[in-house]
């Protein structure tokens, strides 16, 4: 590797084939890519084919299956009985394990789409315009813009820079910021940390800005060499997927324990040692929710995708949870309540009358809009259709507008002053100055809200001049600029810049417009109906805050405004005590974020909080659904949220939320409706053994049951679209059992009626000779058995999917399960009418044999329907008992 520090820019510039001022242009950057390919660490391998089988194979249920194949087939070979059992079983091992590893892949799929487009990017000059590519793309030679909170995107010698300082702490340790200077020549070895005229690949832009020329990519970047490190393969799982592990457990063991007590009862009633085995181990396996925790993973993979949908990129999963149980939004202002789009509305130059940026500009007004633009880093380029186009943060485009707008320009005003040097911006300082040389000294230049600008003594009547134009602008609901000015004859230090601010004369100020975005206060309210407090933190100043606040219903009454300096007051106690009456917090740094986020947390709130600079990373990790903005937001911002806003909007973050309850509400459905049938079959076999009725249920009869009546229609359950009430009701407590009352009242009652049918329907065609034509026999009544809980477990799903009357639902809100469930409503009963069925131990029935089934089959839907009716019925007594606790 080239000593890159030690080569002038020229030298580099030559070496490397490129143009500093333009960029290189789009056919080099082609032959490049080409060439040297993408700009990624190498990742990490994908999993085999094999791998995949292996792992589905080490599946509990999967291992019971194949020792029961294994001892069918040991049975089959001694006892000279059919080889069907086992086969089918395999079969059935193997269908299940290639649904498992298909609908897995979609799911892999669809999370690595969506890695993609939560990418990072950079932004580079090519063919002399600036554009914002994908990290991937950069090539060698290629000249990249720092700003701060990007990420460097490769390794690269400093062309320019300004204030930049850079985190590497990722590369080397350090966790002060490093000093970095395009300026400075280094000889000789010089450590990483030592290279101050170079910058890093996926080192953090700290403060200030900069350009430079890439000298290295990929795996040749000083971060690619130890990238192996990087990797973090662990794939996070959801806590509702942790608690649902532990449900599979207590299941399995519920089922193993069940199993062994059938296998001691069959064993001491005298039944075949081979068969109780086959029956104790299929039991095992039919009460395990098998598919439970697939359909867990579609449902959140379905939910990522629909989110993406509405703006919102999820970057890590269980956010998709965490979203549903949101009572609190914590949201900046600027850009996500509001749009953005700043514009000057009024200015004043001390000494003149206030005017309108539409009033003609004397020349005292044209002097404050110069400064201001001198101080602003916002430029105004041309895109790649030709157009006009202001680039940099708000504040500062409404500035370099306005200067348009007065025919000012901006380069002959940098020509005559030279910039020389910058105290970058920061939110925790709320100003930023620069430094030009003058012909005899130099002008400071600051700029920033009132309050922070270190401003002369001043006479008390000047003062409340001041503060009267300041509020009358703030109550208006305008963002004011502060400019001041002081000349100096010489410099200090470099790293004694910041001195330079003091005592500085007023100059004047600036009120901008930023109108609220014209969904927030519908959302907002959405939110308030959902039970979900929003709360704005602001940089801005508290009257500004509050006017928008109001404007948009987030200050409503009895909710108060706190200030960044009453906070620095407050004692966590005291903060934690008093959080929730605040809905406004105003003039506020992105480390008062964290405490405000802790102290909602410590109320029992679950917090959402938005953020976009760097010095946001804390609070969004500390928050439970990190947001950063897609737009306006820092790389590092993104990188450390758990969502990204692709289009910055506040009203996006409600949109989420409604599908995280949808998702969180779509697993609770499928726990019902897998535990019912699985709980069901346990309870029958139990039931049937003690009463000493016999099997109910072959093996192979519970399998197919659980892949075909619950498996495949359960599957499409991860697709239901929600009820239109989902907003209107309050968030799920944090640490709340996944289990509500409702849930298991349900389960219950289902699992009860679904067990009292399927056993009727067995006693009735084992015992009793309903039909002239066939004598009650052991296969009828397992055949009336296994049609009775198939069909009633299908139909259970339509229980299941809305708390609404299954009449009220519209059976094609969720097409695909309405016809998965139909069709295996079909397919059982083609089992039994056709030969196929002998397969598998079922046998013919008679005409009143089927009447039977059908109304045992819809009893249970029945029963609950007439739950409904009673919970819904004011008069019922149960209801009436719950107005009187309630009362
Ligand atoms: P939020 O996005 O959190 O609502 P904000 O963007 O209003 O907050 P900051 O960016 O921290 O908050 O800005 C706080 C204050 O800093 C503003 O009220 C303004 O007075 C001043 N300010 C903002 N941008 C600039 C800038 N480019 N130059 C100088 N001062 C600025």
């Amino acid at each position: 590797m080239e000593k890159w520090y030690e080569l002038e820019i020229e030298t580099i510039e030559e070496y490397l084939v490129t143009n500093i001022t333009t960029g290189l242009p789009q056919e080099q950057v082609d032959d490049r890519q080409q060439e040297y390919g993408k700009n990624v660490f190498k990742t990490k391998k994908k999993t085999s084919l094999v791998r995949r089988i292996l792992h589905q194979l080490r599946d509990v249920s999967t291992i019971v299956l194949l020792v029961a194949a294994a001892l069918s087939f040991l049975l089959a070979f001694k006892e000279g009985s059919s080889f069907i059992e086992p086969t089918v079983i395999l079969a059935i091992v193997v269908l299940n394990v290639t649904l498992a590893i298909t609908q897995e892949g979609k799911a892999e799929k669809s999370l690595e789409a969506l890695a993609e487009m939560n990418s990072p990017n950079c932004t580079v000059f090519r063919d002399d315009i600036r554009k914002t590519i994908d990290t991937s793309e950069v090539v060698i030679g290629d000249i990249i813009i720092l700003e701060t909170g990007s990420i460097v995107p490769a390794d690269a010698r400093l062309i320019e820079s300004f204030g930049l300082s850079c985190d590497e702490l990722s590369l080397t340790g350090e966790s002060e910021p490093v000093e970095k200077d395009a300026t400075i020549s280094i000889s000789g070895t010089a450590s990483v940390g030592d290279q101050s005229n170079m910058v890093f690949s996926g080192c953090i832009v700290s403060t200030g800005h900069g350009t430079a020329i890439v000298t290295a990519i990929g795996m040749d970047t000083q971060m690619g060499q130890i990238a192996s490190h990087l990797h973090n393969t662990e794939t996070l799982k959801t806590p509702l997927q942790v608690r649902l592990d532990s449900l599979g457990r207590v299941i399995s063991w519920i089922a193993i324990a069940s199993a062994l007590f059938l296998l001691a009862i069959g064993l001491r009633g005298g039944a075949d040692f081979g068969t109780m085995i086959m029956i104790a181990i299929s039991m095992a396996v039919a009460a395990v929710p098998e598919t439970l925790s697939l359909i867990v993973t579609l449902s959140l993979t379905n939910g990522v995708q629909k989110m993406v949908t509405k703006n919102a990129l999820i970057r890590k999963l269980p956010a998709v949870e965490t979203l549903g149980n949101t009572s609190v939004i914590c949201s900046d202002k600027t850009g996500t309540l509001t749009q953005n789009r700043m514009t000057i509305k009024h200015l004043w130059r001390y000494g003149t009358p206030q005017i309108s940026s539409d009033d003609n500009f004397g020349r005292k007004e044209e002097e404050l809009v110069t400064m201001l633009a001198l101080a602003s880093n916002a430029t105004i380029d041309k895109n790649e259709e030709g157009k006009t186009e202001y680039i940099g943060n708000a504040t500062e485009v409404a500035i370099m507008q306005l200067l348009s707008k007065k025919g000012l320009e901006k380069s002959t005003l940098e020509d005559r002053y030279p910039k020389v040097a910058e105290i970058p911006f920061s939110s925790e300082r709320k100003r930023m100055s620069v430094i030009l040389k003058e012909t005899n000294g130099y002008l400071i230049i600051t700029k920033g809200a009132l309050d922070r600008l270190p401003l002369e003594e001043m006479s008390n009547q000047k003062y409340q001049e001041i503060m009267a134009v300041h509020d009358s602008y703030a109550k208006k609901a305008l963002r004011v600029i502060a400019v001041a000015i002081r000349y100096v004859k010489k410099l200090p230090d470099e790293n004694e810049l910041e001195k330079l601010e003091q005592n500085m004369s007023f100059v004047g100020l600036i009120g901008l417009i930023d109108p609220p975005r014209p969904q927030a206060a519908e959302a907002i309210e959405k939110a308030k109906k959902a039970g979900i407090q929003t709360v704005m933190i602001t940089g801005d100043h508290a009257t500004t805050a509050s006017a928008i606040a109001e404007e948009i219903g987030i200050l409503s009454e009895g909710k108060k405004i706190l200030t960044g300096s009453e906070l620095s007051h407050m004692s966590e106690q005291e903060l934690n005590d008093t959080v929730k009456n605040y809905a406004v917090y105003a003039r506020v740094s992105p480390e008062d974020k964290i405490r405000i986020v802790k102290a909602w947390q410590e109320n029992g709130d679950v917090v959402a909080m938005t953020g976009d600079g760097v010095n946001d990373a804390p609070a969004l990790k500390a928050a439970d659904v990190g947001i950063s903005m897609g737009i306006t937001g820092t790389e590092v911002a993104k990188n450390a949220s758990d969502m990204v806003l692709t289009d910055d909007n506040f009203a996006t973050i409600v949109e989420a939320v409604s599908v995280g309850r949808n998702v969180y509400e779509n697993i609770k459905k499928t726990i019902c409706f897998l535990l019912v049938c699985n709980l069901s079959e346990i309870v029958i076999m139990l039931f049937a053994q003690m009463a000493g009725w016999g099997i109910v249920l072959t093996p192979i009869m519970l399998l197919l049951i659980n892949l075909l009546g619950d498996g495949i229609p359960g599957l499409q359950l991860a697709k239901e679209v929600s009820d239109e009430d989902i907003m209107a009701k309050k968030p799920i407590k944090r640490n709340q059992g996944l289990f509500t009352a409702d849930m298991l009242r349900l389960i219950l009652r289902q699992t009860v009626s679904c067990s009292v049918v399927s056993l009727l329907a067995f006693y009735i065609g084992s015992f009793i000779d309903v039909s002239n034509i066939m004598s009650a026999s052991l296969d009828i009544g397992q055949t009336m058995a296994f049609l009775t809980i198939g069909w009633t477990s299908i139909l259970h799903i339509f229980n299941v999917r809305s708390k609404k009357s299954v009449f009220e639902t519209t059976l094609s809100n969720n097409k695909p399960l309405t016809m998965s469930a139909i069709a295996m409503i079909v397919v059982f009963g083609l089992l039994v009418a056709t030969p196929i069925g002998n397969i598998f131990g079922l046998t013919h029935i008679g005409f009143v044999h089927w009447l039977i089934v059908i109304v045992l089959s819809i009893l249970p839907t029945l029963s609950h329907e007439l739950g409904r009716v009673a919970d819904n019925n004011p008069h019922s007594i149960r209801r009436r008992t719950y107005n009187y606790i309630k009362r």
